[in-house]
């Protein structure tokens, strides 16, 4: 294929836009092009997190000194043969990489066609061509770019830390890496080997799933199910873990087409769709996906930086990757099926409405202060002491005479009985009422913390041994950067080494022993919530999150005054009739509904 010049019709159908944001987009186009040069080897040097350096060596086909000439230059590609923007199989096309990354950087290109016996380097600075020299590399061709903006120091202003922007490269690499299991693929930053992955071989799906958990881990790969399915032209195959291994993030769900990493809202909606009734709303699967189509069957020229994707047929799309996930974990036996009557159900009717003008009387005689709003009753005995009162014998069930009448009157009535350790079952007057311990429990602590934040100050407890929890550089930077924020909620932690934090103090609300666990979670509603929602809806978010860490746990004995003062708080404080993740914390079923159910009415 000869590189050539695109006819200008060609290059006006292909859309103009900024294609180079930050040095992962600069690695990114060069990797690519490397890729598409059929390497087999990547070697990969940034400093910096890429500002200062980005070294690429690959071992492909090289360039000719005429096709280097010619590389540089806008609209040069040698990868639309027929100027046919629906029949697209390489990674560039645009031929606007290379004379883009040379306007706004000092970029030089070394390479040597595999062909040929001379090399040449050409250098481009701030967008002015060097003539060619004669230079020395064995095979293949080096890209080296240095001083990355320096040309728009205005873009310079934009970039995040180092460390967020070498992990951006990392990811970059990653993905890429994830489709190209036979090219080995390193990446040295500032002097360490980030990234380390050998060539894989053996069958297609041992060498995919080999690289896939090279790079998301050994456990991914112990809880993959394999995805193997076709539907018309359209074929997906991939890994996708089952449920209950999931994260706090969908940054974790890797997804392609033809091969192109993509992040597409209706793929990763089909995914969601997929996973719905297996997962709480703010756990999100962990898999990597690739869907290949005929190329005419999908536009990629959407989005200068090729991300996003339009399918011609979308619904065949979305039905394909909702229907073979669906499959995958029906055959794995996680059936979203429940046991429970259907028509039961619907009689009981969740609640969520708050309890209007009521205010709870002090007539409850178990030594509880007056209630008159939220904060008084749990003020007098925080919400986690409520649960550590360890003098009192547990037992699961209250017989008739013992119920205190006046319990009744109350709208979630006196506690009976707790069944499987989760849910609290009680009584009112004219009501059966089921409560879901945890998370009542759980609204119960965020709505508290929400109130001392607003006063001003979380209450804190010091960890007398600091707590180090390790997770990976990119989780230490993006939890540091919000360090000040979250001493506002009461965590005060410390970076610690490159690859962990330690905790110093946390929120007495919450129980120190979930604290590894929620810091990680922490990490990741960062990364999904950190730089779009504003700080106030962060903030709930976080909240919610170490409410749910905080809360009385499903499968706990409650005695009866811990039953009965759960249900007392809940009808104290706002909002209490749904949880966290928007379920219910209670539902109530009526006797007259019970009675229709029995065909009495
Ligand atoms: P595009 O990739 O869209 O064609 P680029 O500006 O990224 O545009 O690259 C222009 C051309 O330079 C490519 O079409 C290819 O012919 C050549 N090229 C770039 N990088 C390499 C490489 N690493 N090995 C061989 N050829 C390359
Ligand atoms: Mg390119």
């Amino acid at each position: 294929m000869a590189i050539r010049i695109l006819p200008t019709s060609t290059v006006n159908r292909i859309a103009a836009g900024e294609v180079i944001e930050r040095p992962a987009s600069a690695l990114k186009e060069i990797v690519e092009n490397s890729l598409d040069a059929e390497a087999g080897v990547i070697e990969i040097t940034i400093e910096n997190g890429g500002r200062n350096l980005i070294s690429i060596t690959d071992n492909g086909t090289g360039m000719t000194k005429e096709e280097l000439e010619m590389a540089v230059e806008r609209h040069t590609t040698s990868k639309l043969p027929d100027d046919d923007l629906l029949n697209i199989d390489h990674f560039g096309f645009r031929g606007e990489a290379l004379p883009s990354i040379g306007s706004v950087g000092r970029l030089s290109i070394t390479s040597k066609h595999k062909n040929s016996d001379t090399c040449w380097k050409v250098s481009v600075e701030g967008g002015k061509k060097s003539r060619l020299s004669p230079a020395a590399i064995e095979s293949g061709t080096k890209v080296e770019l240095k001083d990355l903006f320096y040309a728009t120091p205005a873009r310079l202003k934009f970039l995040k830390s180092e460390r967020t922007e070498q992990q951006q490269s990392v990811d970059v690499i990653n993905r890429l890496a994830m489709a190209h299991p036979d090219v080995s693929f390193s990446l040295m930053a500032d002097g360490r080997k980030v990234v380390n992955l050998s060539a894989e071989q053996g069958n297609f799906f041992d060498a995919r799933l080999n690289r896939l958990s090279a790079i998301m881990g050994k456990d991914f790969a112990e809880n993959a199910l394999k995805i193997d399915a076709q539907r018309g032209n359209v074929k997906i195959t991939g890994y996708a873990a089952v449920p209950t291994f999931n994260r706090g993030t969908s940054s974790a769900q890797y997804l392609f087409v033809n091969n192109r990493p993509i992040k597409d809202r209706l793929v990763l909606g089909a995914v969601r769709g997929a996973y719905q009734d297996f997962l709480a709303r703010n756990r999100h699967p962990v898999l990597a996906l690739f869907i290949e189509l005929p190329s005419e069957e999908v536009d990629v020229n959407v989005h200068p930086a090729k991300a996003e994707v339009r399918f011609r047929d979308s619904g065949q799309v979305r039905g394909l990757i909702v229907g073979s996930l669906k499959n995958a974990l029906a055959e794995a036996g996680h059936r979203a099926s429940s046991t429970v009557s259907q028509s039961a159900l619907g009689s009981f009717v969740p609640r969520s409405a708050p309890f209007s003008g009521y205010r709870s009387g002090g007539s409850y005689n178990s030594g509880l202060a007056e209630k008159s709003e939220f904060s008084t009753f749990i003020n007098s005995s925080p919400v986690k002491e409520l649960f550590e009162q360890n003098d009192i014998t547990p037992f699961a069930k209250v017989p008739d005479e013992e119920i205190e009448q006046d319990l009744l009157e109350y709208p979630l009535g006196a506690a009976r009985c707790q069944l499987h350790e989760t849910y609290v079952v009680a009584q009112t007057k004219d009501s059966i009422v089921i409560v879901d311990q945890h998370a009542a429990h759980e609204r119960l602590v965020y709505e508290r913390m929400k109130k001392e934040i607003e006063k001003g100050g979380v209450k804190t407890q010091k960890l007398l041994i600091p707590e180090v929890v390790e997770m990976s550089e990119a989780d230490v930077s993006r939890l540091c950067e919000k360090k000040e924020e979250l001493e506002k909620m009461g965590l005060v932690i410390e970076q610690f080494g490159e690859k962990a934090v330690v905790v110093n103090e946390f929120p007495s609300l919450l129980d120190k022993t979930n604290i590894t666990r929620l810091i990680k979670d922490l990490a990741d509603d960062i990364n999904d919530f950190g730089e779009t929602l504003s700080f106030s809806e962060a903030l709930e978010h976080v909240c919610g999150t170490m409410a749910c860490h905080g809360s009385v746990r499903a499968g706990r004995k409650l005695n009866v005054h811990e039953m009965n003062s759960l249900l007392r708080e809940m009808e104290a404080t706002s909002h209490s009739g749904q949880c966290n993740h928007g379920r219910p914390t209670y539902v109530e079923l009526k006797l007259s509904e019970v009675e229709k159910l029995f065909g009495r009415r």
